[in-house]
C-alpha cells in the first residue's frame, strides 16, 4: 500500500491542543508536496455530533456532503484548505451502529460479536477507507485522552495496524503535557513518564513524543524524556503556546518534526515551502488597525461553540489587514433599555446561527440597533432569519412576524418548515416531516446558490453561482417575497429554482447582510471567505470614522 499512516494519541488531560497539532503536522506534510489527508476518531457514543448541545461539544462542524462531524475536521479543512467527507470522521456510536447493522443482517453467520475483532476490525476499516483516494499519508487522531475506558477500541485497532501494514506505513505520535512549575523553576516530565507508560501497557510504543509546553523544553530534557520513553532522542518535540494558532505549523518546522516524520516513514526528503504561513504570520503581526465585532449569541461562554465564526472573522481581518477583537454579548441579556450601550463600541454586529427560541427577542432587537444606527450587520442562519422577522416587524408592520420555531400559532409565520422541496445536492424531491426523529430533517450540506448581480453579495463573491454549506430545518416563506421587496428588502441570493431565499440584504445601509447558509465552515486562513472579508472591511470602514462622516 502507498499511503503511510500517522496515530496522534493524547496523554495526561484533554485540551491540549492535538486536533491543531493534527492539522498543523497535515499543513506542514502538505507543503512537503505531499497529498494528505486527515481524520478523527472520537470515542463517544452518539452516532454524530449532531444532537450534541453546544455548551457540552463546542460547534458542529458541517462539511460539503452534509456530515455533522467534530469541530476538529474545521482545523483540518482550514490547514489542508481542502475539503473533507463523512469519512474523516467517525464516532464509536457510528461504529458499533455498523455492527449492530450487520450482526442484524446475519453478516456474522451465527458467530459471537465482540469488541476484537467486530468492532476493532470496524475500525480498520474506518481507517484505511482513507487509503482508497490513494493519499501519501493518512493522518489519524484519536479524541480522548490515553486511560479513558471508551477509548481502548481504538488504541487496539491501530495497535493491530502496525503488523497489518508493517513498520514503515505506520507512526504512533504522542502528545503529552510537560508542566513548567514556578516553584520549582523546571519543567516537569513525570506526567509525559506515566503517560507513556499507559501508552506502552496496551501494546504501542511512540514513535514521536510532542510535549505541550509554557515555553521551549532544553536539549537535557529532551534527552530525559526520550531515554524515560523509549524514543529517538531526536523525536521529542515541544509544542509551546503560541498567539497565533497558525504559527504552530512555522514552530514544528523550526525543530524538525515534519523531517523526522519523513525520515521515519521514509517519505520523499523535500523542504517544506511555507511562504504562504510567513505571509499570513507576518499580515497577521503588522496589523493595520483593529476593529471590535459585537457577537450576538447564545453560547457566549463557550467559545468552542462558535470555533469557524471566530477564526473566519479573524480570516476577514487578514484580508483587511485588521486586528479584529470579538465581544461575545449574551442575547439573552439585551432589552429595549440596554441594547445601545451592550452594543456600543462595535464596529460590526454579528448574529450567529442557533437553535431554540432563548434569547431570540435580544438578537431581534440587536439588529433593529445595527439597521437603524446603520452599523455593519452580518446574520448568518437564525441570524438571518431574525434579520428578516425583524425587517417584517418594523418595516412591514407586522408586529406578530416570527419564525414556526418560536411561535407554531402566529399568522405571520414569515420563517417556516417548508414540507416539500427540490433538493439539488440529492438531484430529488425531499420531504420534511415536522414530527420525525431530531437528526433527519435538516437541510445539510453544501447547496448551489444563485447570486443576483448588482447586489452586495455578487460585490463579494464575484460570481453567479456559488456553493455554500448548510444545517437548518426551517425556511424563509416566500409567500412575504413580494411584500418585502417592495419595502427595500432585496433578495440577493436564491437557490437554482428559485424556491429558497439564501441571501438577504439591505443597499441602503453601509452593510447588511443575512445568508441562510454557514460561509463561516468554508473560510480558511489563506483564502477568507468573500462575505466575511466584506464585513470586516465595512467594519473597517466604521471604525476608521465612517459614521462621523454621516
Ligand atoms: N434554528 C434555525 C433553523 O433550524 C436556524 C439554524 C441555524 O442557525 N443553524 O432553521
Amino acid at each position: 500500500m502507498k499511503t503511510k499512516f500517522i496515530f496522534i494519541t493524547g496523554g495526561v488531560l484533554s485540551s491540549l491542543g492535538k486536533g491543531l497539532a493534527a492539522a498543523s503536522i497535515g499543513a506542514l506534510l502538505k507543503a512537503r508536496g505531499l497529498k494528505v489527508t486527515i481524520q478523527k476518531l472520537d470515542p463517544y457514543i452518539n452516532v454524530d455530533p449532531g444532537t450534541m448541545n453546544p455548551f457540552q461539544h463546542g460547534e458542529v462542524y458541517v462539511t460539503d456532503d452534509g456530515a455533522e462531524t467534530d469541530l476538529d475536521l474545521g482545523h483540518y479543512e482550514r490547514y489542508l484548505g481542502e475539503s473533507l467527507s463523512q469519512k474523516n470522521n467517525y464516532t464509536s456510536g457510528s461504529i458499533y451502529n455498523r455492527v449492530i447493522t450487520k450482526e442484524r443482517r446475519g453478516d456474522y453467520l451465527g458467530g459471537t460479536v465482540q469488541v476484537i475483532p467486530h468492532v476493532t476490525d470496524e475500525i480498520k476499516n474506518a481507517i484505511l477507507g482513507l487509503a482508497e483516494d490513494e493519499p501519501d499519508v493518512a493522518l489519524i487522531e484519536i479524541g480522548g485522552t490515553v486511560g479513558d475506558i471508551e477509548g481502548l477500541p481504538f488504541l487496539e485497532a491501530i495497535r493491530q495496524l502496525r503488523g497489518d501494514l508493517g513498520k514503515d506505513h505506520c507512526l504512533y505520535v504522542h502528545l503529552t503535557l510537560v508542566p513548567y512549575l514556578k516553584a520549582a523553576g523546571e519543567h516537569k516530565t513525570k506526567p509525559t513518564q506515566h503517560s507513556v507508560k499507559e501508552l506502552r501497557s496496551i501494546g504501542i510504543q511512540p514513535d514521536i513524543i510532542l510535549c505541550r509546553c509554557e515555553k521551549a523544553i532544553s536539549v537535557d530534557l529532551k534527552r530525559k524524556i526520550a531515554l524515560f520513553c523509549d524514543v529517538d532522542q531526536d523525536a521529542v518535540f515541544s509544542s509551546v503556546d503560541v498567539d497565533n494558532i497558525y504559527e504552530v505549523p512555522l514552530r514544528f518546522y523550526e525543530e524538525g518534526f515534519d523531517q523526522k516524520i519523513a525520515i521515519m516513514l521514509r517519505l520523499p526528503a523535500k523542504n517544506a515551502n511555507l511562504e504562504s504561513w510567513e505571509t499570513l504570520i507576518h499580515t497577521c503581526s503588522h496589523p493595520e488597525g483593529q476593529v471590535t465585532i459585537g457577537i450576538v449569541g447564545k453560547y457566549v461562554d463557550l467559545k468552542e461553540a462558535y470555533k469557524s465564526l471566530h477564526e473566519a472573522l479573524i480570516h476577514g481581518g487578514v484580508a483587511n489587514k485588521v486586528k479584529v477583537n470579538l465581544r461575545y454579548v449574551n442575547s439573552e441579556e439585551i432589552t429595549e433599555a440596554n441594547v445601545a450601550e451592550k452594543l456600543a463600541g462595535c464596529d460590526g454586529i454579528l448574529v450567529p446561527g442557533g437553535f431554540g427560541h432563548r434569547g431570540v427577542e435580544g438578537k431581534i432587537r440587536s439588529i433593529r440597533h445595527a439597521r437603524e444606527h446603520r452599523i455593519p450587520f452580518f446574520g448568518i442562519c437564525l441570524g438571518m432569519q431574525c434579520a428578516v422577522i425583524e425587517y417584517a416587524r418594523n418595516v412591514l408592520g407586522l408586529a406578530d412576524a416570527n419564525s414556526e420555531e418560536f411561535n407554531e400559532l402566529t399568522d405571520n409565520k414569515v420563517i417556516y418548515l417548508m414540507t416539500e422541496w427540490y433538493d439539488f445536492r440529492k438531484g430529488a424531491v425531499e420531504r420534511r416531516d415536522a414530527s420525525s426523529d431530531k437528526g433527519g430533517t435538516l437541510r445539510l450540506g453544501a447547496y448551489p446558490c444563485v447570486v443576483v448581480p448588482g447586489t452586495r453579495a455578487w460585490d463579494a463573491y464575484g460570481a453567479e453561482r456559488v456553493d455554500e454549506r448548510h444545517r437548518h430545518r426551517f425556511e424563509f416563506n416566500k409567500a412575504y417575497f413580494e411584500a418585502m421587496a417592495e419595502k427595500g428588502l432585496v433578495f440577493s441570493g436564491l437557490s437554482p429554482d428559485g424556491e429558497l431565499v439564501e441571501i438577504v440584504e439591505l443597499p441602503d445601509h453601509p452593510w447588511f447582510l443575512g445568508c441562510q447558509f454557514h460561509p463561516e465552515f468554508k473560510s480558511n486562513p489563506m483564502r477568507p471567505h468573500p462575505l466575511f472579508r466584506e464585513f470586516i472591511k465595512a467594519a473597517k470602514k466604521e471604525a476608521m470614522g465612517g459614521k462621523k462622516g454621516k
